[in-house]
């Protein structure tokens, strides 16, 4: 028997999510929805057209799963999108809450139609799987529920195409986390392969141990990524020491190169032969490093 909330403490996780939701920057104007289960065929969801960083007890709406108001004040209706929340639960019945909002880098990511699946970063492994990207729907139409339906049994959180992230769980508290984790994971990706352009990924090793570790914590969805054949990360990465192609002088103006005035700049004098040594030792120690 699963164990509800009461219709008090949901509300008010609702709007705490709805404030961090907007704070982060989650939702822009009045988008976004929160929807938990308090019974099983009746969730508490937010109101269309208001701001989900500024609402109150009384504009959250109870309604069935079938779509019918139960309660709230009327001029607070549930948003179409509600109607995602509702195919989810009933995909899967163990999915007490649903959280769905626009985060900037996630969006991006289902709008390029690339899903966040790199065997990269261990949380997102454990805590998350892979995230698959749900097809285009035009909002508001039950190609919207449709959409998102294949994917609620085995997976924690899905994109939706050219339009945001929908995540779920077995609490308000991890419904949202989620969504930050799905955010955080899309941030990582995009300094990971589109700024820095670089990434070692996970190696099957790597992630056989990973994926056990989510199976203790309860986990039993949320997909794999795919792993490398190779281990790329095993060995310590120790930055070069000294400022090569620095001044050399070990914090000594007086023994700089060029000098300190530009006016006064001068061809540069032959170094000290002990500076020579030094730059020879400087030279050798990073190529045997390199060879290591
Ligand atoms: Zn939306």
């Amino acid at each position: 028997m699963a164990n509800f909330p009461s219709v008090f403490e949901a509300k008010e996780e609702i709007l705490e999510i709805g404030r961090r939701m907007y704070q982060k920057g989650f939702v822009a104007a009045n988008d976004g929805n929160i929807s938990c289960k308090i019974a099983p065929d009746v969730i508490l969801t937010t109101p269309t057209g208001v701001s989900k960083g500024f609402m109150d007890q009384d504009m959250i709406v109870k309604m069935t799963l079938d779509g019918e108001i139960l309660s709230g004040d009327s001029k607070y209706k549930p948003s179409s999108e509600v109607k995602m929340h509702i195919r989810a639960y009933k995909e899967n019945p163990e999915i007490m809450a649903v959280t769905h909002a626009h985060p900037p880098v996630a969006t991006s990511f289902a709008i390029a139609g690339i899903g966040l699946d790199q065997p990269i970063l261990t949380e997102a492994i454990m805590g998350l799987g892979s995230i698959p990207i749900a097809k285009y729907a035009t909002p508001g139409t039950n190609e919207v529920p449709d959409s998102i339906a294949p994917f609620c049994r085995d997976y924690n959180a899905v994109l939706l195409a050219n339009h945001g992230a929908l995540t779920w769980g077995s609490s308000l508290m991890q419904a949202f986390y989620r969504l930050e984790s799905v955010e955080y994971y899309a941030t990582i990706m995009m300094y990971t392969g589109n700024i820095i352009g670089k990434a070692n990924p996970l190696s099957c090793e790597q992630i056989a141990p990973l994926l056990e570790t989510r199976a203790k914590l309860g986990i039993h969805g949320g997909g794999v990524p795919a792993c490398a054949v190779q281990t790329t990360n095993d060995k310590d990465v120790i930055p070069a020491s000294g400022p090569i192609g620095g001044c050399q002088c070990g914090g000594d103006k007086s023994k700089t190169i060029y000098g300190g005035n530009a006016e006064a700049a001068q061809p540069a004098p032959q170094p000290a032969s002990s500076e020579i040594d030094h730059l020879v030792d400087q030279v050798t120690r990073e190529i045997l490093e390199k060879l290591r």
